[in-house]
């Protein structure tokens, strides 16, 4: 069973699987954060992929679609996918795989907010360098030197992503409309199980809706 988290960035995917996750028995295959792992490493995808992910740009598909397909697992996996697909060709690319791997996408959530709220979250977001949990700065320039809860790592630090700027934040968004959103289409013209989430709410009422359509 496959569920995909669909929405611009800031509209709280990362968060809602979180609790997804925490409630439901999922693996959870996020791009951005494997791709974050990456760059940590300074691995040859890391370094390939920092330039575009810091400028707000999709990384290309070549380096994408191979890192998450074969992540799918087998037939009766249970899969949360954050991130992916983010155009029409990663679209493409997922439904030939599954197809392959005899699986279906259960449901696509896709989360809706407007412009002003994501830059607003955005900019005052950080997360965890080790498990990637957000943290709500108090302001912009909030100085941080927290530690999180969630890793079980003493090390674990809190950091405004590199990306979280308001100039790749811009370049995000323009992504999503142009590149991400055509999915919406794509899906609803194939038929696939869409579902529009307003996730303006709190956290908790936005998870209450998505798991009216989490099918266990
Ligand atoms: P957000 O949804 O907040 O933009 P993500 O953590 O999902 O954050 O992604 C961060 C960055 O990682 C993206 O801006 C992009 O550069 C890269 N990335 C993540 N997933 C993909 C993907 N499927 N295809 C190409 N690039 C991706």
């Amino acid at each position: 069973m496959n569920v995909i988290l669909l929405g611009p960035p800031g509209a709280g995917k990362g968060t809602q699987a979180r609790k997804i996750v925490d409630e439901f028995d999922f693996d959870y295959i996020s791009t951005g954060d494997m791709l974050r792992k990456e760059v940590e490493s300074a691995s040859r995808l890391g370094k390939i992929a920092k330039s575009y992910m810091n400028k707000g740009d999709l990384v290309p598909d070549s380096f994408i679609v191979e890192m998450i397909v074969d992540n799918l697992g087998e037939l009766n996996a249970r899969n949360l996918i954050d991130g992916f697909p983010r155009n029409i060709s990663q679209a493409e690319a997922l439904n030939k795989k599954l197809t392959e791997n005899q699986q279906k996408i259960a449901v696509v959530l896709h989360m809706n907010v407007d412009d002003e709220e994501l830059i607003n979250r955005l900019s005052t977001r950080a997360v965890c360098i080790l498990c990637q949990a957000p943290y709500k700065l108090k302001s912009p320039d909030e100085n941080l030197i927290v530690k999180c809860n969630n890793s079980p790592n003493k090390d674990c630090i809190i950091k405004v992503r590199d990306d979280d700027n308001p100039k790749s934040v811009a370049r995000r968004i323009t992504v999503y409309k142009n590149e991400t959103f055509p999915i919406v289409k794509y899906y609803k013209d194939l038929n696939v199980n869409l579902v529009d989430i307003d996730a303006r709410g709190t956290e908790d009422e936005i998870f209450q809706e998505i798991s009216k359509f989490i099918v266990v």
